[in-house]
């Protein structure tokens, strides 16, 4: 991909990703990096140009719609909010002496440690505490769908994937993003069972999403949930 500029006749000017691919027509994307073209390999720059300057209003308002919805990333301080299984939870430092174990109190995500004015210390600590949170509960989700199924899982581990939500292999291991612990229990429900349906399906056909809905009947419904809810399931790096 190459980074490139369009210039508007407004005098403002538009960054984006140049992909150029075997291909017949001009493809825009907007991404959590930006504006991505997927353009023919053989288009001229005027070309490119032009169409581009055709869409830039669509661009605008869509660039504009994504910077509206980001999320500021966390800073790891005190009295920063967190989201845990749908609830908000409140990021709580103590100075202790010494590292104490990280603890959920009613509302409080407690780290009590001689560190806590190092931002990585307590993101380390708290990433650890939403991980071992994590595959208790998707391990206890997993198991219950497989022997509701009559499916056999080999494994059940955590993943730390930027843009997907899980994935499941042909020799039956499933992993689950570790941040759908901050989501609501159907969010997770709904993920645990898209890739369970993957034991009979591998693929994304009719008959997969038969199975899915076997699974869990009001999986549109959760799938715009995720959607809305991922820049915010992302905060935490
Ligand atoms: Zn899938």
């Amino acid at each position: 991909m190459i980074e490139q500029r369009l210039q508007l006749p407004n005098g403002q000017s538009i960054q984006y990703l140049l992909d150029l691919r075997a291909r017949r027509t001009i493809g825009l994307k907007i991404t959590a990096n930006g504006l991505v073209v997927h353009a023919p390999k053989r288009i001229s720059a005027t070309q490119l140009q032009q169409v581009l300057l055709e869409k830039s209003g669509w661009i605008q308002q869509k660039l504009a719609l994504r910077e509206a919805n980001q999320v500021a990333p966390m800073q790891w301080q005190d009295g920063e909010p967190l989201l845990f299984m749908g609830q908000d939870i409140v990021l709580t430092l103590q100075h202790h002496a010494t590292n104490k174990a990280v603890t959920l109190q009613g509302n409080q995500l407690l780290v009590r440690s001689p560190q806590i004015n190092q931002p990585a210390f307590v993101a380390r600590k708290v990433l650890q505490w939403y991980a071992q949170q994590a595959l208790p509960d998707f391990t206890r989700r997993v198991e219950l769908i497989a022997a509701q199924m009559g499916e056999k899982v080999s494994a059940v581990g955590l993943s730390n994937a930027r843009s997907r939500w899980g994935s499941c292999n042909s020799r039956k291991q499933i992993r689950l993003n570790w941040r759908l612990i901050q989501a609501p229990p159907h969010v997770i429900q709904y993920v645990v069972c898209h890739e369970m349906a993957h034991l009979k399906e591998m693929n994304h056909s009719a008959r997969f999403y038969a199975v899915q809905a076997s699974l869990f009947p009001r999986y549109v419904q959760a799938e715009k949930d995720l959607k809305a809810l991922s820049p915010i399931l992302h905060r935490m790096a």
